[in-house]
């Protein structure tokens, strides 16, 4: 048994020793992969749930590496995370999907929402306030259109200084979402504490509507609770017509997933989305 308990703790270290050195080698090859232009943002559309109109579109974030190929985001994004990195990183996905709605406002001569994800490290820099001041500046972003999305992590460690953040951005018409609405512990304190503006209900509920009373139950309540607070509910991850009828009838405000359309690269969203569908 003491054999046995020695090599399980060896197999153990070695493990964690593995995951250790292939996080820092991440790091490393995520630290130059901005400047060799590996990094691109890709968008995923929103579209309303009363008529099916595009409103707006998610950014996230694509990393193909020239060895690795395809990284998915949640596999760098915590890499980018627990190093200053997600802050440069995140200053320039927030620049490239602001420049890319603002062509598409003038393009469709009408509103588009751009929401874009900031990690809670990324939120709690020094200067968060300013680069989005300056962004919305930058490319006279009106009210309303744009939102940033948070997960309820961020709200753990400093709610006083997250929340005037939230408010400094509430004044100067940047929306804030909670991401991922429903994965959490204690969402629902969350709603009335910070100045929230949207939920997005997390995919795994939608996923289950189908077969699962309780999910539906689920969706229900959380949306005539968001409603009963004036918050806007957005559902993503939609991806049969029976989810998206169930949604509508339940009046969510905007649908996101493959149903609509995946997160494509900027050049092929203006073709599929923006060019020739007036808003
Ligand atoms: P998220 O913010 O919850 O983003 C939604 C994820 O759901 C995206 O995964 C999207 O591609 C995927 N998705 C959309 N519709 C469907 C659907 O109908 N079915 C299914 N199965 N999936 C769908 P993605 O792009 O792989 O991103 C994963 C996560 O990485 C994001 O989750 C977000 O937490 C993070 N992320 C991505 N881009 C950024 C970024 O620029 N900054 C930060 N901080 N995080 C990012
Ligand atoms: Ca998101
Ligand atoms: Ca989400
Ligand atoms: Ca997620």
């Amino acid at each position: 048994a003491k054999e046995a308990g020695r090599n399980t703790f060896r197999f153990f270290n070695q493990k964690i020793h593995d995951d250790s050195v292939a996080r820092m080698e991440m790091e490393r090859q995520l630290r130059g992969a901005l400047e060799r232009g590996e990094l691109e943002v890709h968008f995923q559309p929103l579209v309303s749930a009363r008529d099916g109109q595009l409103v707006g579109a998610e950014a996230l974030l694509r990393w193909t590496h020239p060895v690795l190929g395809r990284v998915p985001p949640d596999r760098f994004i915590p890499v980018a995370e627990q190093s200053d990195l997600i802050v440069s990183i995140g200053s320039w996905v927030l620049d490239e999907a602001c420049a890319q709605a603002a062509r598409w406002r003038k393009a469709r001569n009408g509103a588009f929402i751009i929401a874009v994800n900031v990690s809670p490290r990324q939120f709690s820099s020094p200067g968060l306030v300013d680069t989005i001041r300056a962004c919305v500046d930058k490319y006279a972003i009106p009210h309303g259109q744009l939102e940033i999305e948070v997960t309820e992590g961020l709200l753990i460690r400093n709610p006083g200084e997250v929340r005037d953040a939230m408010l400094a951005l509430e004044a100067i018409g940047v929306t804030v979402a909670l991401d991922d609405f429903g994965t959490g512990y204690s969402s629902l304190s969350y709603l009335r504490a910070f100045p929230f503006h949207t939920i997005k209900i997390d995919r795994s509920f939608i996923r289950d509507l189908s077969d699962d009373a309780e999910d539906c139950a689920l969706v229900v309540a959380a949306i005539r609770m968001a409603r009963a607070l004036g918050l806007k509910v957005v559902a993503e991850g939609v991806e049969t017509e029976m989810q998206s009828r169930f949604l509508t009838r339940q009046e969510s405000d905007v649908l996101q997933g493959y149903l609509f359309g995946p997160p494509i690269a900027a050049k092929d969203f203006f073709v599929d989305w923006v060019q020739n569908r007036p808003g």
